[in-house]
């Protein structure tokens, strides 16, 4: 079985992101980038899957500047066999992300698509299930467990208080929840070994996709710096103050 996994280059979840003077957007200038942490998970469960003998061949796709080639190669260090970076320079909304990642399910013909449910730059949770609707595949988002078995998989969903389990026909989509699995750290001989494994570069255009944007930031804010605390003298000036000031009692 093909597994194809998702993966996009995104600030690092460590950095303190600064707000563009003209807000229009994040300063990027000498930020640390990595891969989105849910494709992390996406890789470490194809990687399982792999490893237990579902998987035969894992492809990892990335949609960003050339850049976003040492994300592919660290997947590759991870256990991905193979990876195709679709290069564009322009920031690209979720509909044209997905239409690029539906022309490579068309030229890959996987069996299973892994995700993250959601990148934490963007935070828009929709890439997954808009690929779903383009191929008319089954998904199963928010997955914190999955089981391929013959030509289904079954998925247990994270959804409010509690846990739902779905079996989805091959081929499926699946997005990937933070307690899906714990990803590993890749060895350095396997990060030696992945610089040379066959890395794809294709352009929209190659793909027969136009990315033009329906959707237009207008403006990116920080939020709203909090005010100083202040010390009171006693507990009741305290309880005075959380009462009528703060009203939280
Ligand atoms: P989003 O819908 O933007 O929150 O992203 C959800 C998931 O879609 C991510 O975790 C990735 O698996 C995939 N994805 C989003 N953007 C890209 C991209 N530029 N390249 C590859 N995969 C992406």
């Amino acid at each position: 079985m093909k597994v194809l996994v998702a993966i996009k280059r995104v600030v690092d979840y460590n950095v303190k992101v600064r707000v563009k003077a003209d807000e229009s957007g994040v300063d990027l200038a000498n930020v640390k980038m990595s891969m989105n942490p849910f494709c992390e998970i996406a890789v470490e469960e194809a990687v399982r899957l792999k490893e237990k003998g579902v998987a035969s061949e894992i492809v990892v796709v990335s949609i960003g500047p050339t850049a976003a080639q040492e994300q592919l190669r660290t997947a590759l260090a991870l256990g991905a066999d193979r990876a195709v970076l679709v290069e564009s320079s322009e920031e690209l909304n979720s509909l044209a992300v997905a239409k690029l990642l539906k022309a490579v399910v068309d030229k890959e013909q996987p069996q299973l698509v892994i995700l993250g449910k959601q990148a934490i730059d963007s935070d828009n949770n929709q890439t997954g299930q808009m690929l779903g609707a383009l191929t008319g595949y089954a998904q199963g988002t928010f997955a914190s467990k999955v089981e391929v078995a013959g030509d289904k998989v079954n998925v247990t969903r994270e959804i409010d208080g509690g846990l739902q389990t779905v079996a989805l026909n091959l081929p499926a989509i699946v997005t990937t929840d933070l307690r899906l699995n714990e990803p590993r750290y890749a060895s350095l001989p396997n990060i030696m070994k992945a610089k040379k494994k066959p890395l794809e570069v294709l352009t929209p255009d190659a793909l027969g996709v136009t990315t033009t944007s329906t959707v237009k930031t207008l403006k990116v804010e920080a939020p709203a710096g909090r005010s100083a605390g202040i010390k009171v003298k006693s507990v009741a000036e305290l309880v005075e103050k959380l009462k009528n000031e703060a009203k939280v009692i």
